[in-house]
């Protein structure tokens, strides 16, 4: 292959850690990089609740993507429209590319499941643009409360659909930002609900019973109303409608968060690649099963855990890791030399919920709670900006307030 052309699709953690290696690892005149994605940025969407709530500015979640590639990589910054894997092409909205190898890492999108006016009426936490949105129209709302003369009922009722990872996160910052709004407009806090509303029979499905128990009550500590069994039915402009025990309830809010599920980017199903639950089932060497020239890394990618048979959740941990991976793949590929499996090496799950309190299993099943584990997260989170763009960016972006 002469000087090949290396396309990336998507600049989340599987795409920007794939460039940062492949940046690292192929001289200029070995092939050509390019990085296409949609905003100048690269969104740290492990901190996207924080934006949501308000508690950290969307400038201490994003990162200029030239601030971290080197003069090596051609940056696009352009929409995906559609891959063509038969033709080597890909559509972008202002151009055409054509690759000689393919590093699809486009990430995830809301799922919505069918449920009624969810789509039209909830905000979900997907980028730094919907998380900027959720943070105004919270606190647009308690702007307008002492500003209409008749109340809107539920005005200050603010639920999240989806008691799992990202919910509970979001609801554990929401839990920190509440008092202050409160004060700032002048409202009761007995006038404001937090209501976490989850199907399962517990916040946390499929963790650990003490970490269930821990995060239950630190949030309800805060004034976070729990409705566990509960089935989302509706989401209206005013509202939702879910079921529990058999009865249709209704909560009146003005703002629902969607945070119950999550998808790869349905580009990948619409551009022809064999898909297995809305992602492609890659091989060992993460590629797509029916063509040599495209890896898949991060949310659109399944992973097989051959121990379980079931897939591995869609995590920045396991992108993080494949990218390495991906990078040294198509490195190998271009070079004719042999390919590395992949198989993630996972080193636990750390949960915030708020700014000064965390849940976590890391390292053996050791459990850690409180304030061991807000520092456990925030050394995850120095730890990925020290490995994107060294200490550079660890003292640009790291979160060092430790204890706080
Ligand atoms: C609130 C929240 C908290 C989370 N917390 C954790 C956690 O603590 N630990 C953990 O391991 N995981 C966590 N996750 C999951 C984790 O964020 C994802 O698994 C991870 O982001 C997937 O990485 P990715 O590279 O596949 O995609 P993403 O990070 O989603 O990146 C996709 C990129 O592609 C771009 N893009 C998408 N469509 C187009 C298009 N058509 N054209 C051009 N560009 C496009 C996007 O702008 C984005 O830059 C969390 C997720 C959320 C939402």
């Amino acid at each position: 292959m002469n000087k090949p052309n290396i396309v990336i699709l998507g600049a989340g953690y599987g795409g920007m850690m794939t460039t940062v290696n492949l940046q690292k690892k192929l001289g200029a005149n070995q092939a050509n990089i390019t990085l296409v994605n949609e905003n100048n940025y690269h969104y740290i969407s492990t901190s996207l609740h924080e934006t949501a709530a308000g508690t950290l500015h969307h400038d201490r979640t994003r990162v200029t993507i030239k601030d971290v590639i080197k003069s090596n990589v051609n940056f696009i910054e352009d929409t995906v429209v559609s891959i063509h894997p038969d033709k080597k092409t890909v559509t972008l909205k202002n151009q055409e590319l054509t690759y000689d190898v393919l590093v699809v890492a486009l990430g995830f999108e809301m799922a919505t499941f069918g449920i009624p006016g969810l789509e039209e009426n909830a905000f979900a936490i997907t980028d730094t643009d919907s998380s900027r949105l959720i943070r105004e129209q919270i606190e647009y709302n308690f702007a307008m409360y002492h500003n209409e003369k008749e109340k809107t009922e539920g005005r200050l009722n603010f639920i999240v659909g989806g008691a799992g990872f990202t919910g509970i996160e979001f609801v554990g910052e929401l839990a920190n930002r509440i008092p202050e709004l409160c004060k700032e407009y002048d409202v009761s806090p007995s006038e404001v609900r937090i209501v976490s509303v989850e199907g399962a029979p517990t916040v946390m499905p499929g963790f650990d019973e003490a970490l269930i128990e821990y995060a239950t009550n630190s949030l309800e500590a805060r004034g976070v109303e729990i409705i566990t069994g509960a089935m989302l039915k509706e989401v209206k402009p005013d509202g939702i409608v879910f079921e529990r025990d058999g009865e249709l309830e209704e909560i009146k809010s003005l703002t629902t968060v969607w945070a119950a599920g999550v998808k790869a980017n349905s580009i990948v199903e619409q551009s022809g690649f064999e898909t297995n639950r809305g992602k492609v089932q890659v091989r060992e060497d993460m590629r797509a099963p029916d063509y040599d020239d495209v890896f898949v890394v991060g949310d659109c990618a399944l992973i097989m855990n051959n121990e379980t048979e079931r897939p591995y959740p869609p995590t920045a941990q396991i992108a993080v890791q494949a990218a390495e991976v991906v990078a040294a793949n198509v490195k190998a590929h271009i070079e004719n030399n042999a390919m590395h499996g992949f198989e993630p090496n996972l080193m636990g799950t750390v949960a915030s919920l708020g700014h000064n309190d965390a849940i976590g299993s890391i390292l053996n099943d050791r459990k850690i709670f409180g304030w061991k584990a807000t520092v456990m997260k925030k050394v995850i989170d120095n730890r990925y900006y020290f490995k994107l763009g060294g200490i550079p960016l660890l003292l640009k972006k790291g979160k060092f307030n430790i204890f706080y």
